[in-house]
């Protein structure tokens, strides 16, 4: 199992399974209730213990301070040495010391025999005095001290003396640790199990990433055929469809670059199989008539010119295919551009007596690549003579708003089917092909505007009815778009 990305300089932030956060999510949420739960538990113990031992010292403490009563502790004629004696064996038994203050606030007597005839006028014995027991317990040294007001036996009960005791608490807590250390163990044990099981949950939980990624890598090593297919979360069904959808696109881009190669060849092919065909024919006859002859080179030079004109518009086109950085965006009048096309194919156009009219309802200026457009709109306006009737017409129309111009090509022509429209702009696609041919067609053009206007960002949309013509709209954004 790979948890981490090792290969690779620079690797920062550092590359790793989703394998190790999920085994610390899962750790953390599963431990911290567990280790909440001891502390609680063993804070818990420690404070009853505390409690039950401070009620255990109270009890007896009182039933000595009543003895002490009883006996009359405090009158001058007391010699008994038995309560001291008992003071001394409890003090012994909670690990402490007591002390017992009398009326002046002289101790009297002191387990630890240390501070017998001294004054002790702390807060805790002059409230006790005045009837109020206090309990004060030091968490730091261990240890707890109560105050027992020594009732006098006479009538009135007025308190004579005052009972200082204080017991550890090291003992208790010593307990309270040594459970505490048990516990310690145990986490120790369950902290292994949730590890393990935390791994075991994330691999299982991860699967169906990891499958994901055997296939795609199987697609990468180029067996396009794999299915990419993981619906256990919806998140890996989003990704297999989107490389499904990368295959399909792969595979269509495949699918064209092979057909393209083929009817690239194919018609590369055609004039050179013409050539073939009319050198062997005039190389067969013998004493060949000038005038023959003469056709025939005519015809061999045309079927020339028609495969250089192939390969310019294949090199055209393969131009329009690199990157948009190979753009040379300027500003340019769009009318002056048009003046200019129009002014090349009226010629053409006044062979046939097709009228060709620019239209520009207003001027025009926009960032485009001024060789590169005046290629695309060249191609609409030579095709709209080309497949148009004799005596016909071309229509050229010129607007703008605030965000982009607009050009029309309209013709008087004869029109594309409707089933051939979505295809025309594939390459080497020809309605008619025998007219295309006879008319120097290649097929690449609208390929060409096609792409020009998409390396524009722009759009071509076209509307055209059978024997009544056709219009082209070409919509490009005036100021440039990288
Ligand atoms: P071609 O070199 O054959 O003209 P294009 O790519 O320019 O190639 O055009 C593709 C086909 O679209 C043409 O062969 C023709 O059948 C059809 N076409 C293009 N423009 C027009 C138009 N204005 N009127 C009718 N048909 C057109």
């Amino acid at each position: 199992m790979i948890l981490w990305k090792k290969e690779g300089k620079g690797n920062w932030p550092p590359t790793f399974s989703m394998v190790v956060p999920l085994v610390l999510v899962i750790m953390a949420v599963g431990l911290f209730p567990l280790l909440l739960q001891g502390n609680i538990l063993s804070g818990t113990v420690r404070q009853s213990q505390i409690d039950s031992r401070r009620s255990e010292v109270l009890n007896r403490c009182q039933i000595l301070s009543s003895k002490m009563t009883r006996a009359g502790y405090f009158m001058p004629e007391y010699k008994d040495t038995a309560l001291n004696t008992e003071m001394e064996i409890t003090a012994d038994l909670y690990n402490g010391r007591i002390v017992i203050v009398d009326k002046n606030y002289k101790i009297t007597a002191d387990t630890f025999d240390l501070s017998v005839g001294k004054i002790n006028i702390a807060e805790e014995v002059i409230r006790c005095f005045q009837g109020e027991l206090s309990n004060v317990y030091n968490k730091e040294k261990q240890y707890f001290a109560q105050t027992i007001p020594i009732y006098s036996d006479a009538p009135g009960h007025s308190i004579d003396g005052v009972m200082v005791v204080t017991a550890s608490t090291e003992n208790l807590v010593s307990i309270a640790d040594a459970m505490e250390e048990q516990s310690g163990f145990l986490d120790l044990i369950v902290v292994l199990i949730l590890g393990v099981a935390a791994v075991a949950l994330s691999r299982l939980l991860t699967q169906p990433y990891r499958n994901l990624a055997s296939m795609i890598d199987k697609v990468a090593d180029g067996n396009m055929e794999t299915a990419v297919e993981e619906d256990t979360y919806l998140e890996t069904q989003r990704i297999s469809e989107a490389v499904n959808q990368t295959i399909g696109k792969l595979r269509a881009a495949d699918q064209s670059r092979q057909e393209f190669v083929s009817n690239v060849s194919h018609e590369l092919k055609t004039p050179i199989t013409s050539i073939r065909v009319l050198a062997d024919s005039l190389m067969s006859m013998e004493e060949v008539p000038a005038e023959l002859y003469q056709e025939f080179m005519q015809d061999i030079s045309d079927e020339i010119d028609r495969e250089s004109k192939i390969i310019d518009d294949l090199l055209s086109l393969v131009k329009m295919d690199k990157s948009a950085a190979e753009m040379n965006i300027a500003q340019v009048s769009i009318n002056g551009l048009l003046e200019l096309i129009l002014k090349r194919i009226r010629p053409i156009a006044k062979k046939r007596n097709i009228e060709l009219i620019l239209e520009s309802i207003r001027e025009v200026s926009a960032e485009v690549d001024e060789v590169k457009l005046s290629l695309a709109l060249n191609n609409l306006v030579e095709n709209a003579v080309k497949y148009n009737v004799e005596d016909g017409w071309v229509r050229v129309t010129l607007d703008a708003d605030h965000k982009y111009f607009y050009i029309k090509v309209a013709d008087s022509g004869i029109g594309i089917p409707e089933e051939f429209q979505d295809r025309i702009f594939e390459r080497f696609y020809r309605v008619d092909k025998a007219r295309s041919r006879e008319t120097g067609g290649t097929g690449l053009g609208l390929a060409i505007t096609k792409s020009v206007i998409l390396m524009h960002q722009g759009t071509i949309k076209l509307e055209s009815k059978e024997g009544e013509g056709t219009t082209f709209t070409v919509k490009i954004p005036l100021t440039y778009i990288a």
